[in-house]
């Protein structure tokens, strides 16, 4: 008998017939004889559906009152779920954040888990019940109802199955496992057997939304490993775990980051100190850069150019301009018209020829590069928003596509 998490997201909930699909499959697992805990995410497109109703009654609601009612789209999948498996006739308890032990920070809309509590859920297994809990929500120091920021359900099945030691946790969605791009705008796309933590992390944090990257970053630190499947075709997914050498491949994927904008502090004064003091005061408000240009200095002056995620731009922008005086810079100028196509590969480390076979792929397409980033796994470009579909399909058929391949 093992512990298993499985955690379904929003459309694999999405109505009645869906829900039955979810029950079924949680059954089956608990005829096996196992133990099961369920996590859902709101049904379908719920929880934009709840962004959009607050939105029209005042523009900017306050972060609490949006997570008193984001919540409530978990607690309705989780009900409806328990009911849908009571009415097959098995023993169920839904759980919200709070009965089911989940503490988090105070960050209202994007609150850290600082522990789980698996009391109950351990209680309700010892009755041998099948226990449903709500993803994407905890309670807070001031027993006020938190979310984890979009996508945060897969976390919140992580740290489950970290807590409690599970011997697997699933993660069933609407495809069948990570592919080496969205299988959804490149038809071509492969789907991977196994995938690295530290690949999957980046995928996720580029733009791959199959799995959240908290997610992966904390299944990584407790050693859980992952398996991402798709809830109606009941074929084998992707294992998502630590990496072995024979395993190592040269790129494992390609993926699209539309929410990004591109900042540009012009006429730098060209003196130590400055990058300095422009990316302190950029991290004393919480401010995540990512590409970082500084032009050659001419004429005593340079430009620092770099990207923020796209909900920070206006606040980056007046952070900026306050500061253009103190700093004896020009002006500051902005673009959200951007995107960031990345490839991720632990191989690239020691195969030199991955970037320019890159850079190869943008020039074929006809495709401009404004600015690049790279690490030891991944190479990232700053491009124009309307090429970036164009760009991933020219990336993936370089490294993907080739015959012999
Ligand atoms: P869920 O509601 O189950 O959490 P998401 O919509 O968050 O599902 O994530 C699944 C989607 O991720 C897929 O429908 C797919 O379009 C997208 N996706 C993006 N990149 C990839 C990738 N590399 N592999 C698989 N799916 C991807
Ligand atoms: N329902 C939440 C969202 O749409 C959480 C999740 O789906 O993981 O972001
Ligand atoms: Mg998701």
């Amino acid at each position: 008998m093992a512990l298993i998490v499985q955690k379904f997201g929003g459309s694999s909930v999405k109505d009645a017939e869906h829900l039955r699909n979810v029950a079924d499959i949680v059954t089956g697992t608990y005829k096996n004889g196992n133990d099961v805990v369920v996590v859902v995410s709101a049904q379908g497109d719920t929880t934009d559906d709840l962004i959009d109703k607050a939105k029209e009654i005042n523009r900017n609601p306050s972060k609490r009152e949006m997570d008193q009612l984001l919540t409530a789209g978990e607690q309705i999948s989780a009900s409806l779920l328990a009911m849908t498996i009571e009415d097959l006739g098995y023993p169920v308890v839904s759980l919200l954040g709070w009965q089911a032990g989940f503490s988090t920070s105070t960050a209202y809309g994007s609150a850290r888990i600082k522990r789980v509590n698996p009391e109950r859920i351990k209680a309700e297994l010892s009755k041998r019940n099948i226990v449903v809990v709500t993803g994407f929500q905890g309670v807070n120091k001031y027993d006020d109802m938190t979310t984890l920021g979009r996508g945060g359900s897969d976390t919140s099945a992580v740290a489950i199955a970290a807590s409690m030691h599970a011997d697997l946790c699933q993660i069933y969605t609407d495809v069948d496992g990570v592919y080496t791009a969205d299988p959804r705008k490149i038809p071509a796309a492969r789907k991977l057997d196994v995938i690295s933590y530290d690949e999957m992390l980046e995928l996720a944090t580029l733009g791959a939304q199959v799995l959240n990257n908290r997610s992966v970053e904390m299944a990584k630190k407790y050693h859980i490993e992952l398996e991402v499947l798709s809830s109606l075709t009941r074929a084998k997914g992707t294992i998502v775990k630590e990496a072995t050498n024979v395993e190592k491949m040269l790129i494992s994927g390609v993926a699209k980051d539309e929410n990004v904008a591109r900042i540009s502090v012009i006429g730098v004064p060209d003196k130590p100190g400055l990058a300095f003091r422009i990316f302190s005061k950029l991290a004393q408000k919480n401010v995540n850069v990512d590409i970082i240009l500084q032009s050659i200095g001419r004429n005593g002056t340079k430009d620092i150019s770099f990207t923020v995620e796209k909900d920070k731009m206006d606040a980056t922008i007046e952070l900026m301009q306050s500061y253009v005086e103190t700093i004896g810079a020009s002006s500051v100028v902005f673009d959200d018209d951007v995107a960031k196509v990345s490839i991720v590969g632990a191989g690239m480390e020691s195969h030199p020829g991955v970037a320019s076979d890159m850079f190869e792929a943008l020039f074929e397409a006809n495709v401009n590069i404004q600015m690049i980033s790279t690490s030891e796994i991944k190479i990232s470009v700053l491009i124009k928003k309307e090429d970036a579909n164009k760009a991933v399909a020219a990336i993936h058929a370089k490294f993907f596509e080739q015959i012999g391949q």
